[in-house]
Formats: C-alpha cells, sequence, structure tokens
C-alpha cells in the first residue's frame, strides 16, 4: 500500500487546513464491483482514463482506436468490453473529452461507442462535437446525448450533463505554438467524494493556471501531462496552482515509458505512471484509511 499524499503539496493551506491525504493503492486490475469508498482510477490509454465509483463511471479522453502518432490506444479486445458494457465498463455514464486531437478524441470509434451504449452521454467542447456531425448517421442518433461544454477562455463553468456526476470545465490553453486554440479544457470530475483533475494537453506555465485557482478547490487527483516534470524546475507551478493530493502524469509515449519511470523515480518519486491498460488503483481519502 503506498501513501502519496504529500508530494508537491504547498505550505499546509490557509483556508482548507484538513486537505485529505490520499492512499492511493495498487488495485492491479480493475474489480469486478465499485469501491464502497472513493474511486477507482482506470488507465486505457495515452490520456483516457476511466474513473468509477458507486455513482457511475466517467470516462475521459478514453475513446481511442488507433494509435496515434508515437501514442497508444485502447486494444481491440478492451474496445470489446468497452462496447458489450462488461466491467469494468458495465455503468459508464458520462464521456468526456479534453480536446479535438486524435492522441485524444476519435470521432468514428466513439460514434460507434456511444451507439452501443445508449445511455452514455458525451460532455464535450463545440469543436469536438462538431467532429461527430461528419460521421454519417451520427449526429442526429445522440443528439439528446450530446452536452455543449461551451466554456469562455478566463471562466469556469459547471456541467451536470448526468445527474450526480458535476464536471467543473475551464479553457487551459493547449502546449506548444502560441494562438494554437483548440478549446483545450481542463476537468473537473467529482464522483464518490474524490475530485479528479483532468488537463488535457494543458501548458504547464503559472500563467495558465492561475486564472482558475485550483488551490483552493480541494484537488485530490491531477492528471496531468508528463512533459511537465522533465525540466527541472516546470513543475514547481503545481504547488501554488493546483494543490493536488496526488499527481499522475499522463500521455506518456510507450517507447519513452522506461526512461519516463527512470526520471522520475529520481526527480518527483510522488508522481504515479500508469503502464498498462487496465491498470487499476483505488483512491480514497485516507482520513478513515491506516495507510
Ligand atoms: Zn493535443
Amino acid at each position: 500500500m503506498v501513501v502519496l499524499g504529500t508530494f508537491l503539496r504547498g505550505a499546509p493551506n490557509p483556508v482548507l487546513p484538513f486537505l485529505p491525504t490520499l492512499d492511493l493503492s495498487d488495485a492491479g486490475t480493475p474489480s469486478m464491483s465499485v469501491p464502497d469508498e472513493g474511486v477507482e482510477l482506470t488507465y486505457l490509454a495515452n490520456s483516457g482514463f476511466l474513473i468509477r465509483s458507486a455513482d457511475g463511471g466517467v470516462l475521459i479522453d478514453g475513446m481511442l482506436a488507433r494509435p496515434y502518432s508515437s501514442y497508444s490506444a485502447v486494444p481491440a479486445e478492451v474496445r470489446q468490453q468497452m462496447l458489450s458494457g462488461e466491467s469494468p465498463f458495465d455503468d459508464v455514464r458520462l464521456a468526456l473529452v479534453s480536446h479535438a486531437h486524435g492522441d485524444h478524441f476519435q470521432a468514428p470509434w466513439a460514434s460507434e461507442y456511444l451507439a452501443a451504449r445508449e445511455d452514455l452521454v458525451l460532455g464535450a467542447s463545440p469543436r469536438v462535437l462538431g467532429t461527430l456531425a461528419n460521421i454519417e448517421g451520427s449526429a442526429e442518433s445522440l443528439e439528446d446525448r450530446l452536452t455543449e461544454f461551451d466554456v469562455e477562455v478566463g471562466e469556469t463553468e459547471t456541467f451536470e450533463a448526468v445527474d450526480g456526476i458535476p464536471v467543473k470545465a475551464f479553457r487551459l490553453r493547449h502546449s506548444g505554438r502560441p494562438g494554437h486554440d483548440l478549446e483545450n479544457l481542463g476537468q473537473v470530475v467529482e464522483l464518490g467524494g474524490i475530485r479528479v483533475l483532468h488537463v488535457g494537453d494543458a501548458e504547464g506555465s503559472a500563467g495558465n493556471y492561475q486564472p482558475y485557482d485550483l488551490a483552493n478547490g480541494k484537488i485530490d487527483v491531477a492528471l496531468v501531462p508528463y512533459w511537465y516534470f522533465l525540466n527541472p524546475g516546470q513543475a514547481d507551478f503545481l504547488a501554488e496552482h493546483v494543490n493536488a493530493g496526488v499527481y499522475v502524469a499522463i500521455h506518456v509515449p510507450p517507447k519513452e515509458l522506461t526512461s519516463v519511470k527512470a526520471l522520475l523515480e529520481k526527480t518527483h518519486p510522488g508522481v504515479v505512471v500508469f503502464e498498462e491498460c487496465l491498470e487499476s488503483r483505488t483512491v480514497t481519502s485516507s482520513s478513515s484509511a491506516d495507510g
């Protein structure tokens, strides 16, 4: 059992002095049933995860059928489980997407998956939803299951695309070329009493995050691109502007996995890196756990 509660957290927060520490235990493969407490975080591919709790499952950036550039996709046998709604995909109620790049969202497969799972709702930016419109028959048949997350730069909006699962969404500039505006969303999902932040391909800088005051939003787990941790000092802004209990490095190209893990073990030993599709960990507030 690994407790990863203190890494990169800033000095005790004067506003919220009782931020929970987390017990991010190794669960190996997903369990057949959802945890009674907290959430189960299951890695799918690249930046794609499934988050499950008793309230249902939420997929983020997980609808990937084909490897894109050097980034991984969800293997065929796991996609089959998704289509048939087999555990751990039996109660997925909401699919979220950070932005419309092919290593985060693939419209043909998303359309197929949504068609197969009639209760599933998709929440995404107008740009992402627009790509579905190009797929024949897709937009009309899905119409009442698409929720537009239309957010202005600098604003935070809360969407409850499915009952009981609020998602806070806000715009974070994409890494790379300035002016490269893709409606990249940061999203905070609250599930099973745990708040999970996913930032897509957000640029890793204080200026990008500062407007959203995440540090006072009690983020339990932050899923952030692995490149934040490659340059000495770059990730320092996380303590002040995100202040999560645990960080997970995402978007690691499979070919770099070994070297990235080795580097992070030295420079950021508390940061979690998932390695294999369906690798899963349970996240609970450790206030009631001894870990
Ligand atoms: Zn991108």
